[in-house]
């Protein structure tokens, strides 16, 4: 076996390699720095310098963050310099001692999430200042990076990217050939048709960056401790954790899992099962190429996405670093099941060329000085994925102040940002951002080993085109199937959400079938627009299983109720849409809340917010010392949406309750058994539903139909009109907000003071003048040739034939009327503010026609 050791050398991390005590040298270093290495291995202790004899052990801590990885100790670095007193950081060995210290280090701007970008430029801005702050280098390169496009998919990736980028700090351009040459003077042009450029990317020392943050850490009063294994784990009654180290106990009022690819054995110290994966990823290093050494000025790194790989200069050399096809792709699974050896730490895996070769040679075409560059390194090393590829970042639902940082593929590019954003959370009572795809929640129990392997071999980004409405279908289905899943099934085109299959939409005779992506209009274009008219004209059903469903009853549910959410909260028998918003007065959660029987609610949620909303509602319960009783029924119950001019009819012929307009009122509930119903009785209820509505012309509809009607009716979506970047006043949502209730709701102070100050955007409701082209949400709107706004959502109006989005815009550019131009794949469209709703349907069309007629 290879045992790596670094020895921080002059510009870089310099390794040797021990096989069976014999020293050999695998990458150049000086004589000087063998024998330091050599010394250090001797006669150091185990520590970075701060050895835990010298040290008085704490007994008790604000925060215990366990893991001294750059996430880790960027976690630290954060709190302590945002003031928090008694951080401590626990590491097991050495500090960077799982992925960090081999890492590749590329940082980058660049990140197809729009609030994940927001993650990479805070990491970088902050490692552009730390060695001035710390005294210490961290070999921060940055000549910019260039992502190729070779094909034409790639280029309109490219263009989709860019529309949704102009509205962010981030710089970024979309270049030619030409510029990209003089950006990487080795390439061979002909194979490029065009360059993503994103300047100030390059790369860091991932070892001097994490003991820049350590040094930073300890200045602002961080205490380190290592070696410190942390053995258990236990929660105390008050919300606290006994963190066991051979060392002794600490009483942390928090904790912070940030272990890397040891994450899970953490996590099973406490019962959860968090999906990470480390794989073997690999990347090679040349001796010097004499082009290499004559450039006048360093090469950008670039990004190969056809051929996946990246390449960047390494002093006169070149650094190779290629994502693996899913054939070829190595996960360490074992680990998975039976753990991490134990004594694994600073090891890499025997690196094996052959799975790379056909990157290699890929990469000598495009860049030909390869062919005759000599390896003289070769690293392969754990590196941690989720089933989505993005870490898992926030406090945990189930126990009280357990946090995760882990999961993290690119964690030197995520650590200064995540560090930051999860400090401020701490420290705050709530997210600085919006960055809910990286949400610990966001999976449960169908995120199972196997869903996690085959989602892991399929994901990798740099490989695969980042289209909009994008579906992968690795690992499905999982146990996770709605009653009527297999009656749907081979009718419609799944979509996958929060584990579920759900219908998007509903094949027919004639029909191009199947997921077929594209940045325009595609295959299902036709047929949504055939369900939309279903649902204007007839009747539809949904099936709509996936959203969460909670249960809070008890003595104090309605006050509790009345504090998390800023509606007053509906009588017995009546329902209505409620949000939980942040301490700072920002929408945390939209929920739909139903009082069944005095005292005890109903609450529905977005699928993909389960974890999310019903973490904030336990933490304020335990927080608040509510005597309540909270239970998630979202597995158990099946939810059938039936809509359209028809559905009464159609409904009334399955149950003797009065279901006529007056009978039966717009947010009005009734317990008629047919709704929300158990998922074993969900086939019959629906097959007894197509049956009493076939003289009314009842059909399926799924939800990319229900995506363009809730638009057309002016329905503001969670998690795109509103989310933790937007208020709900200035996201037209003041209906709901019940300023003047009684109760003290969080958020409340906030909101007056936002109210009081006036608002500086507003969501508008715009139509689009397109062509093959819809909007999807993100994308730059300008006016007069500046970005003024960006759109949140969007889809086409089938009713009234145009492209239709919601967008915020400067107070000054939202009256109706207000021409501005939205940039759809690279091309500005025509858009203009109008009155919404757009379509009026029915309860509202009547009393709109009541009121007009009285008023003539
Ligand atoms: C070959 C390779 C190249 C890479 N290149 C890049 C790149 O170019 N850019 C990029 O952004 N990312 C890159 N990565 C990914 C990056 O290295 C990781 O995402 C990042 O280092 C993860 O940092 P971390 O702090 O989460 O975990 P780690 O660095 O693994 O740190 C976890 C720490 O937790 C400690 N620990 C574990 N269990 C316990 C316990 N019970 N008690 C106390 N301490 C414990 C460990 O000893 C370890 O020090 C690369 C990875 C590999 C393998």
């Amino acid at each position: 076996r290879l045992t790596y050791i670094w020895c921080p050398g002059t510009q870089r991390v310099n390794w040797l390699g021990v096989e069976a005590g014999k020293v050999s040298v695998l990458r150049p270093v000086g004589v000087a720095d063998a024998a330091a290495v050599i010394t250090h291995l001797c006669f150091s202790p185990l520590s970075d310098g701060a050895t835990v004899l010298g040290k008085r052990w704490k007994d008790t801590a604000e925060t215990v963050i366990i893991g001294g990885g750059c996430v880790g100790v960027s976690v630290a670095y954060h709190l302590a310099k945002g003031g928090m007193k008694d951080v401590v950081l626990l590491e097991k060995t050495e500090l960077t001692a799982g992925s960090t210290w081999h890492a590749a280090g590329l940082t980058t701007y660049y990140h197809p999430g729009i609030n994940v970008k927001k993650v990479h430029y805070d990491s970088i801005k902050l490692y552009e200042t730390l060695e001035a702050e710390t005294g210490q280098a961290v070999g921060l390169h940055t000549p910019g990076s260039v992502r190729i496009a070779a094909t034409a998919a790639r280029v309109d990736e490219m263009r989709y990217q860019m529309t949704r980028t102009h509205w962010h700090v981030t710089e970024q351009y979309m270049i030619g050939p030409e510029k990209v040459l003089e950006l990487f003077p080795l390439l061979d042009i002909n194979k490029v048709l065009a360059g993503l450029y994103t300047p100030g990317d390059g790369h860091i020392d991932p070892y001097s960056l994490t003991m820049a943050l350590a040094a930073g850490a300890r200045m602002y009063g961080a205490q380190i401790y290592n070696p410190a294994p942390v053995t258990s784990l236990s929660p105390t009654a008050d919300g606290k954790w006994d963190v066991q180290t051979p060392h002794g106990t600490i009483r942390a009022n928090r904790i912070v899992n940030a272990t890397g690819f040891w994450a899970r054995e953490v996590g099973k110290m406490i019962g959860f099962d968090h999906p990470t994966i480390p794989v073997h990823h690999q990347y090679v290093v040349t001796a010097t190429v004499p082009e290499v050494k004559a450039l006048k000025k360093e090469l950008a790194v670039i990004r190969d996405l056809e051929a996946s790989y990246y390449l960047r200069q390494e002093r006169d050399g070149l650094l190779f670093g290629p994502y693996e096809k899913m054939e070829k792709m190595k996960l360490q699974d074992s680990w998975v099941r039976e753990g991490v050896p134990p004594g694994f730490g600073k090891e890499l895996f025997e690196s094996d060329l052959d799975r790379i070769m056909e990157h290699v040679e890929m990469a000598m075409e495009m860049v030909p000085v390869l062919k005759k560059a000599d390896i003289i390194n070769v690293v392969s090393g754990p590196i941690t994925y989720t089933p989505d590829l993005l870490p898992m970042v926030g406090p945990h639902q189930g126990v009280r102040n357990y946090w995760a940082a882990v999961g993290f593929g690119y964690g030197v590019i995520h650590a200064g940002g995540i560090g930051k954003f999860l400090s401020d959370w701490i420290r705050n009572g709530e997210p600085p951002y919006d960055l809910i795809e990286c949400d610990p929640n966001r999976y449960g129990r169908w995120a199972d080993v196997p869903f996690m392997c085959n989602n892991t071999l399929l994901i990798h980004r740099p490989i695969k085109l980042g289209y909009p409405k994008e579906e992968r279908f690795a690992g499905r289905p999982t146990y996770r199937l709605s009653g009527v899943y297999e009656l749907l099934n081979d009718k419609a085109s799944m979509g996958f959400h929060a584990g579920w299959e759900q219908p998007h939409w509903f094949y027919k005779p004639g029909d191009d079938v199947g997921y077929k992506p594209s940045f325009r209009r595609t295959n299902w274009f036709g047929p949504v627009g055939r369900e939309c008219k279903l649902v204007m004209e007839k009747v539809g059903v949904i099936d709509l299983t996936p959203f969460a469903k909670f249960i809070v009853k008890g003595k104090d549910s309605q006050k509790l109720l009345d504090r998390l959410f800023a509606n007053n909260m509906p009588k017995v028998g009546l329902t209505n849409i409620s949000h939980m918003l942040t301490p700072a007065g920002r929408v945390f959660a939209e929920v739909t809340i139903t009082q069944l029987t005095p005292g005890e609610f109903l609450l529905i949620t977005g699928s993909g917010s389960e974890g999310h909303d019903l973490r904030w509602i336990e933490d304020e319960a335990a927080n608040g010392g509510y005597d309540v009783d909270i239970s998630n029924i979202t597995d158990d119950v099946g939810v059938l949406g039936i809509a359209g001019p028809n559905s009464r009819n159609v409904l009334q012929k399955l149950t003797d309750e009065d279901l006529s307009d007056g009978g039966f009122k717009f947010l009005h509930c009734k317990s008629i058994k047919l709704l929300y119903i158990d998922q074993k009785n969900m086939a019959a209820v629906y097959q007894a539903m197509m049956e009493a509505g076939q003289d009314q012309g009842i059909d399926n509809f799924g939800t990319y139909a229900m995506n363009s009607l809730r638009l057309e009716k002016g329905f503001r979506g969670w998690g795109a009109e509103m989310n933790c970047d937007t208020n709900p006043l200035e996201a037209g949502l003041d209906y709901f907000i019940k300023l003047n209730k009684p109760s003290d709701f969080i958020g409340k102070a906030a909101l007056q003071e936002i109210k009081a100050k006036g608002l500086r955007r507003k969501l508008s409701y715009i139509t689009l003048d397109t062509d093959d082209i819809d909007p999807e949400g993100n994308e730059t709107v300008w006016y007069n040739g500046k970005v003024v706004g960006n759109t949140t959502s969007g889809a086409y109006s089938y009713s009234s034939q145009q492209s239709l989005a919601f967008a915020y815009l400067p107070l000054d550019l939202c009256s109706v009327g207000q021409k501005v131009e939205v940039e759809l794949l690279g091309r500005k469209y025509p858009a203009m503010v109008i009155q919404e709703p757009l379509v009026l349907t029915e309860p509202t069309r009547t009393r709109l026609q009541k009121k007009a007629k009285s008023k003539a």
